[in-house]
């Protein structure tokens, strides 16, 4: 789920262009790091927002750290707010013919931070904890350069590090899609039954109520047949992983009845909405307790019909979402707390039991969680490896966009492309329920030699 956060809480501080301006020949014709004295920053009245400016002038390219990582043209304004998937590192590289200028940020504890390329060729940081500092430096103009810098600094910290996990030995990622729970049982046992166990199954539609609606309000469709299906995908050692949203609350839910004080407040009072389309999808505060509980709770409640806790479940958002600050004087955190969103996130995966899958990935959540779901994305052109070069001794990737249409040579190149930026399970979860039944059909029958864990006598 793709989330655009609220512009009211994109305020920028005014900035010292011109300080920055004279001197930026200089911050970039040094190759060593440069830290830049704090009697220098360009720091609001209130000394909340600190906003540094670089130019960027003349340089073409920039390589983002955008979910697996993309390389682009700058042909317009870009803005991202760090942690979330849309900003999962703390670089940006910008590239001509003969330069790299590479801007990094050393955050060891991952404040919220704006990136911005402006319009005037500039690009703006704008702090909303303290100001890190920075590093500002020229590099070859080769992508690989600024990505092998930054992994110098990346694998040191305390995220860094891989969580044991049950997953890794995952041959397929199975979706599962449909809300007809029978028509599931049929699909998917036929297709996970051709891997060598263990397997998984993201469960994406399981719930009373349509995609999008009555959310926090999860319960199953089909309350008996759902925890039939859990049950059996727990004897064939594949683990469910069924979907919670993280963050959202439709105003129209009664279980539990929407509560607008338990929302996130803009600063104007306002509760923060999830879209412009979707104005009746509320954020919930995460920073506030009520909601980490209630989403720890539902995810107990995830029982198969022996009794027995799923292994595992999907939280949607949860790593993706640019985080948006709540400046309720009602919640258990401090109004405006530029750190309340990410320890909410933490609170919710250190409480959870078993296998977690999160939508999105960032550094900062590396540690706590099992794989990260990283579909968006995968189907555009500009693709560049830059998660699985910095991260991919120490973080999971699971997820790839494969049209249902796609042929046989289309569904190949695609799973092969997957698989050489890091994505575990084959490349899997596929998107669609309808390209694994494809599959099954006797015209891509020489394509399961190219999956791992399959199993070769399996009708
Ligand atoms: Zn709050």
């Amino acid at each position: 789920m793709k989330f655009e956060p609220n512009k009211k809480n994109l305020n920028f501080s005014i900035s010292r262009r011109s300080f920055l301006k004279k001197n930026l020949s200089f911050f970039t014709s040094l190759s060593i790091p440069i830290f830049i004295p704090t009697k220098f920053l360009s720091i609001n009245k209130d000394k909340k927002n600190v906003t540094r400016v670089f130019d960027i002038n003349g340089f073409k390219q920039v390589l983002l750290p955008k979910g697996h990582g993309q390389l682009i043209t700058i042909d317009k304004e870009y803005k991202a707010r760090y942690p979330s998937r849309d900003q999962n590192m703390q670089f940006m590289a910008f590239f001509n013919e003969k330069d790299c200028l590479y801007i990094q940020t050393k955050d060891t504890v991952g404040y919220i931070t704006d990136w911005e390329i402006t319009k005037e060729q500039k690009l703006k940081l704008n702090f909303f904890g303290p100001e890190p500092d920075i590093v500002v430096k020229k590099l070859p103009p080769d992508p690989l350069a600024p990505i092998e810098e930054y992994k110098k600094w990346a694998l040191l910290q305390s995220w860094a590090k891989l969580k044991p996990s049950i997953i890794e030995k995952c041959n397929i990622i199975a979706t599962a899609s449909t809300p007809d729970i029978n028509h599931l049982r049929k699909t998917q046992f036929n297709f996970i039954k051709k891997f060598i166990p263990p397997t998984a199954c993201w469960i994406t539609q399981w719930m009373k109520y349509p995609f999008n609606t009555m959310y926090p309000d999860f319960q199953p469709k089909q309350p008996e047949l759902f925890k039939i299906f859990l049950a059996e995908l727990h004897e064939l050692n594949s683990i469910p992983l069924p979907y919670i949203n993280g963050f959202l609350w439709d105003i129209n839910c009664l279980n539990p009845k929407y509560d607008e004080t338990k929302t996130i407040k803009n600063i104007d009072g306002s509760t923060a909405f999830y879209s412009e389309k979707k104005k009746y999808l509320k954020f919930a505060c995460i920073g506030n307790s009520y909601w980490r509980n209630l989403i720890v709770e539902l995810r107990n409640k995830l029982i198969d019909i022996n009794g027995k806790l799923s292994k595992g479940v999907y939280y949607d958002m949860l790593t993706a979402s640019s985080p948006v600050l709540c400046y309720s004087n009602s919640h258990d955190h401090i109004p405006g707390d530029p750190l309340c969103w990410q320890n909410g996130v933490k609170d919710i995966l250190k409480k959870t039991k078993g296998v977690i899958m999160t939508e999105g990935n960032v550094e900062i959540y590396i540690d706590l969680v099992d794989v990260f779901l990283m579909h968006l994305y995968t189907n555009e052109d500009n693709l560049f490896p830059i998660w699985n070069k910095v991260y991919g001794s120490v973080a999971r990737s699971a997820g790839w966009i494969v049209p249902e249409k796609s042929d046989f040579q289309e569904f190949l190149n695609i799973i092969r492309k997957a698989k050489k930026y890091g994505v575990i399970a084959n490349g899997s979860p596929w998107m669609s329920q309808k390209i694994q039944e494809k599959l099954l059909h006797p015209d891509f029958a020489n394509i399961w030699v190219e999956f791992e864990g399959y199993i070769c006598n399996t009708k």
